[in-house]
């Protein structure tokens, strides 16, 4: 792929690269009001979503074409570069007919061949950037398909974002972040620049720094970053927001680091290890929490909470297949037997319940 910079004039290529403003677009004052704040504090890239796309109906969908007036404004009273998400291609007609600097497409769609191809087709001519979010599920090739079918329209601003993966067990995370899938597609796609969306990915305020560092750490090119003037009243994504000022503060404790340190393959490497312990942790509770569901199948059934056969069978078939995975099969075996420890337990607790 021969990619361009999607550096449009006046922003600085210094990373952290930062686009900051609302989830959505609710009203031309939040609009107007969170934009001249984000301004104030030299952020150049506003976005706002005008088309949401929410996992069930009932929620707050956007304001629609008339959002794309506010954020024109905001072009002209704050010289700022504008984006917002397109779905459809629609969407895609809508927000180049109202000059919108950038678009992204969201995690929904990218996860939609058909709806990529066609968004790809409607911004045939036009090279703005355009912002590709990973797939709402973990597969690196579904979202370098997104990637090519964007570039083979035509598109040669391209940048993916990191926005995390959703799951079905409850983690801390809104969406796990699977660091390895955004490192790999660097490795697969090397001057493709990356965004990481810490909003997105921790669903919590509270979570945007760390995750923040961490991009950084792996040496992201920039941040997405969801504020608001006023985010508890936000009509969406209310608590994953922060205010201009908090931003600020959130920005200024970042710690760039530069690839070329002999600490940061370390550092790299550390990080590696925390999200396969975090992974590792993920699964564990997984794995009790239907250890709890068995204990309670025993209890309504009268089964003793130890068979050993099935004890034994767990052992030894572990322990090969950490042989196999050079490990020390005692060593398996030990964790094994550690985990087992722990679901005979916390089955024996719900049968005596
Ligand atoms: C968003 O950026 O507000 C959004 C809807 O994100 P995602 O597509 O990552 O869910
Ligand atoms: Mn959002």
């Amino acid at each position: 792929m021969k990619l361009e910079s999607i550096l449009l004039p006046g922003i600085s290529p210094e990373r952290p690269i930062i686009i900051s403003g609302p989830c959505s677009a609710e009203t031309e004052e939040q609009v107007m009001k969170t934009a001249k704040e984000l301004a104030e504090r030299n952020i150049k890239i506003f976005r706002a979503g005008i088309w949401k796309p929410r996992t069930k109906p009932g929620g707050f969908e956007g304001i629609g074409v008339k959002g794309l007036q506010w954020l024109k404004q905001v072009k002209e009273e704050t010289g700022m570069y504008v984006a917002t998400e397109v779905a459809t291609a629609q969407h895609t007609y809508e927000a180049l007919k109202a000059g919108i600097d950038m678009l992204w497409i969201g995690a929904r769609t990218t996860a939609n061949p058909f709806a990529v191809q066609e968004i790809a087709d409607a911004l045939k001519g036009v090279n703005i950037p355009v912002f590709i979010k990973n797939p709402v599920n973990p597969d690196l090739e579904l979202w370098i398909g997104a990637i090519e079918r964007v570039y083979n329209a035509g598109i040669t601003k391209i940048a993916g974002i990191h926005r995390g993966f959703s799951s079905f067990d409850k983690t801390i995370y809104r969406n796990l972040p699977n660091w390895h899938i955004p490192i790999e597609l660097r490795r697969r796609i090397p001057d493709l620049p990356l965004f990481s969306d810490p909003s997105h990915i921790g669903g919590k305020r509270e979570l945007i720094a760390s995750l923040s560092q961490q991009a950084m750490d792996l040496n992201f090119d920039g941040l997405i970053i969801e504020s608001h003037c006023n985010p508890d009243e936000a009509w969406s994504d209310a608590s994953q927001q922060v205010t201009p000022q908090v931003l600020e503060y959130i920005l200024s404790l970042l710690v760039i680091r530069e690839e070329i340190q002999s600490t940061e393959s370390l550092s790299i490497l550390r990080k590696q290890i925390d999200e396969c312990d975090n992974e590792l942790m993920q699964i564990l509770s997984k794995r009790m929490r239907v250890c709890r569901e068995i204990g309670v199948y025993k209890k309504e059934h009268n089964i003793t909470v130890l068979q050993s056969g099935r004890y034994n069978e767990i052992l030894e078939k572990r322990g090969e297949q950490g042989q196999a995975c050079q490990m020390d099969s005692e060593f398996v075996k030990n964790i094994f037997q550690a985990i087992h420890e722990e679901s005979v337990r916390q089955q024996i607790e719900i049968i005596n319940q």
